[in-house]
């Protein structure tokens, strides 16, 4: 029997990075290739003490169905954590708790996209952004990314052409590239959109993670009612909760909220209430000046072995947070190749080519200092040195 199965399918791509992590998982490969935090930053008593309270004090309520928005205290620490970082005004009705921000992604595809609509992502973009937008069937505008952001002139060049549905960015310490957006850019990019319909997806998952000097505003700041702003707690608590959420006005809320409904009533109550009573028991931000303490680390031996190690012509991005370094390889270096002969080194890498809607990126690699600790940074930098050499 022949099952048939629905055309989206057909366009929407394998995550690669799932199928990568398979062939990683064996514990002699050094992994270079995800984007999962250092487990010695995972608060396992912190969070199995909450868990414990959670039990103790919740009662049935702590195992039930709840609201679709999600756990008031949650959303509250939310929109404090906002107010208190960022200067942005933003009230508990206006976050809803989601199944990781993953989910946020899936949820704005299902509100704003009709098949064809065009889909403005960086180049290179989120691969997870890729994957959960192409499941609407969007035609992708890559917009290229400089230095300091995106190519702005790209930006209105499109926005003059196609009547843009969403504009998806991550302005924090991209994931793939680690550039984070300058001001001026945020500003640039917030004047180019306001008033044309076109949505901002602000992705800001990395944000907390910022190795020195001061947060900029999001864009959500100089384009309140047309930004959607998703964040997570996978990067600076735990990914295994699965708890993430968006911030956007009220208006587009109510929509979120009934596709949310249409997918799984509501997140978690059990992770939502853990989350909660582990962050207001605990000193978060102490916990996250040290997560940025140790990446930075790992993020400054990673650069630095990459400048004595690597041949000439290797070039590599100056990630300021987040967890990745992209590195580009001379022309005619095929990463897919190095992926190969890196494995048979027992180290993995991500090849660039999936972060690129339109094709490109052979000789760019994407490399995760987070999860290794500094040893194996060392050990595994080495052995890349020997793969490229090869
Ligand atoms: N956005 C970006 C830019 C990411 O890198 C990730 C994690 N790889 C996510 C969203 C999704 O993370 P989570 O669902 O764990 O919040």
């Amino acid at each position: 029997m022949t099952l048939r199965y629905a055309a989206r399918m057909g366009k929407t791509p394998r995550s690669f990075i799932r199928e990568i992590l398979k062939v990683t998982e064996s514990p002699e490969v050094i992994s270079f290739a995800g984007g999962l935090p250092s487990p010695a930053l995972i608060k396992v008593e912190g969070i199995a003490e909450a868990a414990r309270s959670v039990f103790e004090t919740g009662g049935a309520a702590a195992l039930q169905y709840a609201t679709t928005e999600g756990y008031l205290p949650l959303r509250e620490f939310i929109a404090d954590r906002y107010r208190r970082r960022l200067g942005l005004d933003v009230g508990p009705d206006e976050i809803l708790i989601t199944n990781g921000s993953q989910q946020a992604l899936d949820l704005i595809g299902k509100v704003f996209l009709d098949a064809g609509d065009a889909v403005a992502i960086e180049r290179p973009g989120y691969l997870g952004a890729i994957q959960a937008f192409s499941l609407y069937e969007p035609r992708f505008c890559p917009v290229p990314l400089e230095e300091d952001g995106p190519d702005c002139a790209a930006l209105e060049r499109t926005l003059g052409e196609q009547d843009v549905r969403l504009f998806y960015g991550v302005p924090n310490s991209q994931n793939p590239s680690g550039i984070t957006w300058s001001r001026e850019k945020r500003e640039d990019v917030a004047s180019l959109l306001d008033g044309t319909g076109t949505v901002f997806v602000e992705d800001d998952a990395y944000g907390e993670l910022r190795f020195s000097g001061r947060s900029l505003p999001p864009v959500k700041k100089y384009l309140p009612d047309s930004t959607v702003l998703t964040g997570s707690f996978s990067k600076i608590a735990a990914p295994g909760l699965r708890m993430g959420w968006i911030c956007a006005n009220p208006e587009v809320l109510d929509r979120l909220v009934v596709a949310k409904q249409a997918s799984d009533l509501h997140s978690n109550t059990l992770s939502q209430r853990i989350l909660a009573q582990y962050l207001t028991h605990n000193d978060i931000d102490a916990h996250v000046r040290e997560i940025c303490r140790v990446y930075g680390r790992h993020c400054t031996l990673m650069s630095s072995l990459i400048d004595d190690l690597f041949p000439d012509g290797v070039s590599r991005t100056e990630p300021d947070g987040g967890m990745f370094l992209w590195v580009t390889l001379p022309l005619g270096f095929s990463s897919m190749a190095l992926f190969e002969r890196a494995l048979a080194e027992h180290v993995a890498i991500l090849p660039g080519l999936p972060f690129y809607v339109d094709g490109g990126g052979e000789n760019t690699v994407r490399l995760n200092f987070s999860n290794a600790d500094e040893d194996g940074i060392t050990e595994g930098m080495h052995r890349l040195a020997r793969a490229l050499e090869a």
